[in-house]
């Protein structure tokens, strides 16, 4: 039920995927919604690699037909953890829980896409660096306002600060540095460097995403309509190891290892090489009087399973829920749950993302493939099928909180590898 009619007045700050997700959503149950960004995007943004829990959010938005236009058919995920082994995650193992496929996607249209569904919504679009400055509400607490300057951007505020005010600036998490907030940094130090390439073999089945290990670290090939994003994410020390600069570091990389450089010998790069670095990080604090974060603003994990984009995008969902099925008076408890929400989803992604890193799953996944080799049958058959499941239910974005899923999951990589070091797997 909406209860947070007009004339409630929301300033989101960053048109990412969280924030026009957010304003979308606010727009149409009639809150005024006004989204700012600055436009200081870098022409290539990492967040290609779509997971299946994203196409219910398109399908709510109601863009599924146009991502699907803009973007790749993505069946699964493969890891090739060393030369002659592979691990085969197709989406079809979570029928029943999710739909079972993705999208791989070029950033720029797709972001655009989410823009214009905002706009076409009623939420209004401000081109312009947004400018905070600091405030002191009755109870002693230090809030973000807009400054005079941005506020001058929207006249029909009349000068009033908005009624709540939204951070969707990423990385930038401009309320947390203007704040003083302190976050969690996580453990891992790495690089990551990408850039698209064509005359590639493109990965099969067609769309398929493919995470390969690396000596130092991890590669993704993420195949697009007319290219193949290639990315590789390696501790910032070992990087130094291939070479001074981000395209030598890249290329040598590539080069270095044998499955990739068989499937690319002739690449020919189409875009400059873009570096992330420094992007674990949970915020301690999220919300006060006033203010809240949606997407990475509050928190990312890490890259390995894709889970960013699905974060961004469902945390504006539970965030324009909690806005809009409560009156102001009752954001502060609404906001409390919406945080819990969060912290326990991006808890559930470091805990598989580790079982990853730590090779424990591709353990798991040998010590599976001996067992049906010495006891074949339908039991053993019925057993792998019930762990995919879940295992792809978590890694799809459906289960990843899921009590039983990630018990199954807790109790397999401690009792259910046999004969396998997971250490021999794992991404350092
Ligand atoms: C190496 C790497 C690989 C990744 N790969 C994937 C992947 O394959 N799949 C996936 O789902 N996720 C991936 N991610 C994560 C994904 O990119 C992010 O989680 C996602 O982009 C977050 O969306 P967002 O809307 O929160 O923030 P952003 O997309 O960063 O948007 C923030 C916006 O705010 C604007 N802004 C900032 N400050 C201001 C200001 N003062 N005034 C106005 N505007 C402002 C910015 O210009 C920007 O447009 C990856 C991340 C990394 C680091």
């Amino acid at each position: 039920m909406n209860i947070a009619r007009k004339p409630y007045r929301v300033g989101i700050i960053g048109a990412g995927p969280a924030g026009t997700t957010l304003a979308a959503l606010l727009a149409r149950e009639g809150v005024d919604a006004v989204f700012f960004d600055d436009g200081r995007r870098p022409e290539m943004v990492v967040g290609e690699s779509l997971i299946p829990r994203l196409v219910t959010v398109f399908r709510r938005l109601g863009i599924e037909e146009e991502v699907a236009k803009l973007g790749t058919y993505k069946p699964g995920v493969t890891w090739i953890f060393d030369e002659n082994d592979a691990l085969e995650l197709s989406f079809t193992a979570m029928r029943g829980v999710l739909p079972t496929y993705a999208y791989n996607v070029p950033r720029k249209p797709f972001d655009e896409l989410i823009h214009d569904t905002a706009v076409k919504a009623g939420a209004r679009f401000i081109p312009c660096t947004v400018k905070l400055e600091t405030d002191r509400t009755e109870r002693g607490e230090l809030v973000p306002r807009l400054s005079a300057e941005t506020l001058a951007l929207v006249p029909e505020w009349g000068g009033q600060q908005p009624d709540l005010l939204v951070d969707a600036s990423g990385r930038r998490r401009l309320f947390a540095k203007l704040l003083g907030l302190t976050a969690k940094i996580g453990k891992r130090k790495d690089v990551s460097h990408f850039a698209h390439y064509d005359q590639v073999m493109m990965p099969k089945p067609a769309g398929q995403a493919i995470i390969t290990r690396l000596k130092h670290g991890w590669c993704w090939r993420i195949p697009l309509q007319h290219a193949l994003s290639i990315g590789v994410v390696v501790n910032k020390e070992h990087a130094k190891l291939y070479g001074s600069t981000a395209e030598e570091q890249l290329e040598a990389m590539i080069d270095q290892n044998k499955p990739l450089a068989e499937a690319c010998p002739n690449r020919r790069r189409l875009t400059p090489v873009t570096t992330y670095t420094n992007y674990q990080l949970i915020s301690d604090q999220g919300h006060g009087d006033g203010w809240v974060c949606v997407g990475d603003a509050f928190g990312f994990v890490d890259p390995m399973l894709s889970p960013g984009l699905c974060m961004a995008m469902t945390s504006a969902e539970q965030l324009a829920d909690a806005i809009t099925q409560n009156r102001p008076a009752g954001w502060d408890r609404a906001f409390h749950g919406y945080l819990d929400w969060f912290r326990e989803q991006l808890k559930a992604w470091q805990e598989l993302v580790d079982i990853f890193y730590g090779g424990q799953i591709f353990a798991l996944q040998r010590t599976g493939t001996d067992m049906s080799r010495r006891f074949p049958g339908k039991i053993s058959m019925i057993m792998q099928r019930h762990f995919e499941k879940n295992i792809s239910g978590m890694a799809g974005g459906g289960l990843t909180t899921h009590p039983y899923s990630r018990n199954l999951l807790r109790f397999m990589t401690r009792y259910g590898i046999y004969g396998h070091e997971p250490e021999d797997f794992a991404v350092v």
